[in-house]
């Protein structure tokens, strides 16, 4: 956008002036940020206001990408870089002395998803803007969003992250005129009509009003603003005499309170169903209500919209969609489903056969009972149409409805026109195992969209020493064709570029150490390795395997204290689900494991850890830049894709991994010599899971560094954790080590060797992270976005 440094300085004194009756110098890092993003919402308003208007008006095709989840951290500087005046404001806060990277602070995470999921579902409202796309989030808007973790005595203490203060989330705008209305529970009877169609007679039922709250997405540089919309609930006035009680009124504001904390495990509680057909319900009536100001018929209506199912979550879409078709504008069954169809899609985020979504059909049926005769009758009519076509157990597997539960993942994948995963590797799986039923039934619908990232986000705002470098070696166009990032390539025999580089990442480690330092009062050396594994704490990630490998180094030390190992530094972040009770106790683990080993002066310095509480997108920002070795190292065939691993080599880290997710693809982008690669491949996994016969016992009892290692967790050399000590040594040694971390021991250990090795020939090393950043661009989730518009939705982009 044009904007002067001038005009901005007077913008901003009259944006203080007015919201709080301040000057600059008088006013709180707080009351700047807020006046800023009060300004940036009035720079945008009008391309804001306009751009649903005018895909109304030209007939536009438009996703709409439905999300249980959404994470996009803080705003604030994406958002100026995005306007295109993000060193404007830079420059213009030294102008009148406010530190910005203070005022930058002053803004509250925005956490309303667990992970990867939520966190790519934000990355795609950035890049559909990027690229110019129509394309327009729906979730909900949780008062609660993941809970903040606080360490006490080792354990994982979950507080209430009330993120929306008293004030609300700067960045929305309250739609009360777009309100809609939801109903749940009650009966329903079905009554024909006079065309001979049923109508169904709600009793009784509960109806909630919802709320939209939209969030700009400013395209990078293009003028473009596209619309985030999260759903809250309210009582409708109507029925404020049904809720006399604050006990009452509580357990309609509860449906959206919280985000459901549980990452790669699904939860059957009815709070989350009702959350699910909310969010569903209240965005495709406003699409619907959108489509009709076209003034085109209906039953074309998939020619002009696109819903996309964010994992199983908004499953419900499938049949709402046929529903409010039928229902409300009266559209028979088959144009219904010819639409519905058309209209749906579905990515699939995992293979892991607890994380696949079902619902016991009584809660189903008392909670949705019109949206539970739909769902039969889909049931029914798609047995029917593969009988005889397919085998028995193929259709039996398939089917929505099996053993008295719905299935979502089959309603998505039936429902929709396309399923895909989101790694090669991830989609592979999906097709050869997971979902090959399917398949053989609907091969057309299967395609591959491997995850990326916001490449502008982890580069230019979160890592500015390195964007600058970069800059002074090949210009500044990569910052919006990351393409170019491949022309560092040349400099990858000049050792003067390759030093610089180095003496970049040490800087982001001091600013790491500082961090540190300041938070949990531990000493690191910035010469050491950073060795970094954040990421939600899980059994298939194997941040366990990792502790073993910290547990082995210890002892190495303690035997031989001359031992030559450059000093290393091992960083975790990691959340773990309330009531994951393993998880939890690898937390207590790393933590009394760092108390030994950080306060065991006999081993210099060689070795620290560390555990950096309440991992979120602005920890990632700090942690990711400072890091050396990026730990991916879940069991082959477990991860999906996973994203931090694209973040880190964004940021010159050497990968040490499996071959699990786009870790594949990232060996593929940098070569062989530029990653680390470890541990049994998928087919090796299945192999055991076939023969029944991995012996994890076994491996303890003959192999001594592991019965050493291993023991440590009961001998009590590892202080205040026995009991968890002993349920790690019993989930590893009597229940079989589910994920092989025994197996892959050995080969963890050696690629650890090769990383120590290498990390010394800094100029080996600092070729590896260039290589890296070169090759990093090819992540763009601009990238992937395209693909799923060009290939899924059919909608036009720039
Ligand atoms: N959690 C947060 C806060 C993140 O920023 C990310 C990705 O950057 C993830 C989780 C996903 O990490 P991974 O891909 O390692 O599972």
């Amino acid at each position: 956008m044009e904007l002067t440094k001038e005009q901005f300085i007077r913008d901003f004194k009259d944006q203080l002036h007015r919201d709080f009756i301040v000057k600059i110098n008088e006013s709180t890092d707080e009351e700047r940020f807020l006046a800023l993003a009060h300004l940036i919402k009035k720079y945008i308003s009008t391309p804001w206001l306009e751009r649903r208007h005018d895909l109304v008006e030209e007939d536009v095709k438009t996703a709409y990408y439905f999300s249980i989840e959404f994470l996009p951290g803080r705003m604030l500087e994406t958002n100026l870089l995005n306007l295109g005046i993000l060193d404007l404001v830079e420059d213009a806060f030294k102008d009148v002395d406010v530190d910005f990277s203070d005022v930058v602070n002053a803004e509250k995470d925005m956490a309303l998803g667990n992970g990867g999921l939520g966190r790519l579902a934000a990355a795609f409202m950035d890049s559909l803007a990027t690229i110019g796309a129509p394309g327009f989030g729906n979730g909900i808007r949780y008062k609660y969003g993941l809970f903040k973790q606080k360490i006490v005595d080792g354990y994982q203490i979950e507080l209430p992250d009330a993120w929306l203060g008293t004030d609300g989330n700067v960045w929305e705008t309250k739609k009360p005129h777009s309100a809609v209305e939801v109903k749940i529970y009650g009966k329903v009877y079905l009554y024909p009509n006079k065309e001979g169609n049923f109508e169904p007679f709600y009793e009784d039922p509960t109806i909630l009003r919802a709320v939209p709250y939209d969030i700009a997405q400013i395209g990078f540089q293009n003028g473009v603003v596209n619309n985030l919309r999260l759903w809250d609930v309210e009582i409708p006035e109507s029925e404020e005499d049904k809720y006399r009680t604050i006990e009452d009124r509580r357990k309609i504001e509860d449906i959206t309170n919280i985000l459901y904390p549980d990452d790669s495990s699904y939860e059957g509680k009815s709070l989350r169903l009702i959350q699910e057909y909310f969010m569903v319900s209240a965005g495709l009536q406003t699409i619907i209500k959108n489509y009709l100001k076209t003034g085109k018929d209906l039953k074309d209506i998939h020619e002009l919209v696109a819903v996309h199912i964010n994992d199983t979550h908004p499953a419900l879409a499938v049949p709402e969609f046929m529903r409010i078709l039928m229902d409300d504008y009266g559209v028979v069954w088959e144009d219904a489903w010819n639409s519905t169809v058309k209209v749906m899609s579905y990515t699939n985020h995992t293979i892991l056969a607890e994380a696949l979504e079902k619902w016991d059909c009584n809660l189903f049926k008392e909670i949705l009972p019109r949206i539970y005769q739909i769902v039969n009758e889909i049931d029914s009519r798609y047995v029917e149409e593969v009988s005889g076509k397919f085998p028995g157990k193929i259709i039996e597997n398939t089917r929505i409805i099996r053993n008295e539960k719905i299935h979502m993942a089959n309603l998505s994948i039936i429902g929709g026109h396309s399923v895909n995963g989101v790694a090669k590797l991830h989609t592979d799986l999906l097709i050869s195992d997971v979902l090959n039923d399917f398949y053989q039934i609907y091969p057309e619908k299967f395609n591959n969209k491997t995850n990326g990232i916001i490449v502008r986000r982890w580069s230019q705002i979160s890592n500015p020493l390195m964007s600058d470098e970069i800059d002074k070696l090949i210009g500044k166009e990569w910052r919006s064709d990351i393409h170019q990032l491949k022309n560092l390539e040349k400099f990858i025999t000049d050792e003067k570029v390759l030093n610089e580089f180095y003496e970049v990442k040490k800087e982001n480690k001091k600013k790491l150490a500082a961090y540190v330092k300041e938070t949990q009062g531990i000493e690191l050396n910035p010469d050491a390795i950073f060795d970094v594994q954040v990421k939600r704490l899980h059994a298939y990630k194997r941040q366990l395997l990792n502790l073993l490998h910290i547990i082995k180094l210890y002892w190495d030390i303690k035997d031989n204290p001359d031992i030559d190992m450059v000093p290393r530094v091992f960083i975790f972040g990691a959340k773990a689900a309330p009531g994951y009770r393993f998880a939890k106790s690898v937390i207590k683990l790393i933590n009394e494991v760092a108390n030994l080993v950080n306060n065991d002066e006999s081993l210099q310095d060689k070795l620290k850890v560390v555990f950096l509480p309440n991992y979120n997108v602005t920890l990632a920002e700090l942690i990711i830049p400072a890091s050396d070795v990026s730990e991916q190292i879940s069991t082959a065939g477990k991860e999906a894709s996973g994203t931090s691993n694209m973040k880190f080599m964004m940021n010159g880290a050497i990968t040490l991994a499996t071959l699990d997710g786009a870790n594949i693809e990232i060996k593929d982008a940098v070569g062989d010599d530029n990653i680390v690669i470890f541990g049994m491949n998928t087919d090796e996994v299945y192999d055991h899971y076939e023969k029944h016969d991995y012996n994890a016992r076994k491996l303890y009892e003959e192999n001594p560094t592991i019965n050493r290692v291993v023991n440590t967790f009961i001998d009590g050399t590892i202080l205040n954790s026995q009991s968890e000590g002993q349920e790690i040594y019993d989930a590893l040694i009597r229940h079989n080590d589910e994920y092989f971390l025994l197996e892959d021991f050995e080969s963890y250990v050696n690629a650890q060797k090769y990383i120590n090795d290498i990390y010394r020939d800094k100029i080996r090393w600092s070729q590896m992270a260039l290589n890296n950043i070169a090759n990093s661009g090819r992540f763009s989730a601009d990238d992937t976005i395209r693909l799923y518009a060009e290939e899924i939705w059919n909608i036009k982009h720039n």
